[in-house]
C-alpha cells in the first residue's frame, strides 16, 4: 500500500483514536481508569505495529478490549478479525489514518464467528466488497449472527457473560469456508496460512506468517502485564491445552510472537509458561 505519507507517522507507539460508539460496564470502565496511561482508555483505539521476520507488518488496532490485526506486506494487506459491528466505521478510520486504505484490504480472516471479532466484517463486506474467510462450523454463527453458547473461564467472564453472549451481528455470507487449511498467497498476495483448529468454537482458525501466528481466542493476553492467559471462555480446557501444543510443536514451531484476539502481543516463552503452570495445576488436583 504506497501512499504519500505513510510513514509519517510515529511506526513503534501507540495512536489513539476516539471512539464515538463505546460502550463499557462498569468494569471495563473502572479497567480503563486504572490503567490509563499504561494501555489507554477501553473507549479508544490503540494502535501498535511490530516487524516480522521477512519484512511483514502486523498492525493492531484495539477497540473495546477486541484487536483486529492489518497483516501489510509491501502493497498487500488482510485483516484478522474486524471487531464489533458498530466498531467498524472507527476501525476503518483508524486503519486509513495510518495510511493505509481500507478499501485495499484484500481480505478479511474471522479466526471464529463471535460478535466481537466477526461482527465488523459484514460492514467492510458490504463498503468495500472484501471478501470474508471462515473456517468450517462457525458458519452458523455468520449466518445468524449470534454466538453460540458461551463458557465462562474466570469471574471477569462470568460478570460479562449476558452481554458476550448476547452480542449481536448482521448476518454475513463468507466468500471462502475452510475446511482444513488454506494458502493466502494467491488471495492476499502474501505468504501466510490459514489453519483451522477446533476448539474456542468448532471453526475457530489460526493464522501463520513469517516468524509469527495471529490465535484469535486459542489464549489471551492479560490486562496489566505481558503475561499469557486461558482465554475469557472455554468450553474444554484439556482440548485448549492440547491445541496449544499443536500450535507450538507442528503448526508454527518458528513462530515467537503470538497475536491473540484480546490484549498481547504475546513472547512465546509466556505461552509455553503459562500452559506449563497450568499442566501442573491440574495434573497436581488429580487423584
Ligand atoms: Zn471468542
Amino acid at each position: 500500500m504506497n501512499i504519500p505519507g505513510r510513514h509519517a507517522a510515529p511506526r513503534s507507539l501507540p495512536r489513539l483514536t476516539r471512539s464515538p460508539t463505546c460502550r463499557l460496564g462498569p468494569l471495563a470502565t473502572l479497567l480503563s481508569v486504572l490503567t490509563a496511561g499504561a494501555l489507554t482508555s477501553a473507549c479508544a483505539t490503540t494502535h501498535g505495529v511490530r516487524r516480522l521476520a521477512d519484512g511483514t507488518e502486523v498492525h493492531t488496532f484495539r477497540r473495546e478490549w477486541t484487536n483486529a490485526h492489518l497483516v501489510v506486506h509491501g502493497d498487500s494487506a488482510f485483516l484478522v478479525d474486524a471487531g464489533f459491528e458498530r466498531e467498524a466505521p472507527g476501525l476503518a478510520e483508524a486503519i486509513a489514518a495510518e495510511g493505509l486504505d481500507p478499501a485495499r484490504i484484500r481480505a478479511i480472516v474471522l479466526t471464529h464467528g463471535h460478535a466481537d471479532h466477526a461482527g465488523g466484517a459484514g460492514w467492510f463486506q458490504r463498503r468495500y466488497g472484501t471478501p470474508v474467510i471462515v473456517g468450517r462450523g462457525d458458519e452458523g454463527m455468520t449466518a445468524s449472527g449470534r454466538n453460540e453458547p458461551l463458557c465462562p473461564t474466570d469471574d471477569t467472564a462470568r460478570d460479562r457473560l449476558a452481554s458476550d453472549q448476547g452480542a449481536t451481528y448482521a448476518p454475513l455470507a463468507p466468500t471462502t469456508i475452510v475446511e482444513d487449511a488454506l494458502s493466502l498467497a494467491a488471495l492476499t498476495g502474501i505468504d501466510a496460512e490459514v489453519v483451522r483448529l477446533p476448539g474456542h468454537t468448532e471453526g475457530s482458525l489460526v493464522v501463520v506468517v513469517s516468524n509469527a501466528a495471529l490465535v484469535g481466542d486459542l489464549f489471551r493476553g492479560n490486562v496489566f502485564d505481558a503475561g499469557t492467559s486461558v482465554h475469557f471462555y472455554m468450553c474444554d480446557l484439556e482440548d485448549n491445552r492440547r491445541d496449544v501444543a499443536h500450535l507450538l510443536g507442528e503448526l508454527a514451531p518458528a513462530a515467537v510472537t503470538f497475536f491473540p484476539g484480546h490484549f498481547g502481543p504475546l513472547e512465546r516463552s509466556s505461552v509455553e509458561d503459562a500452559f506449563a503452570r497450568l499442566r501442573e495445576e491440574t495434573s497436581s488436583v488429580r487423584p
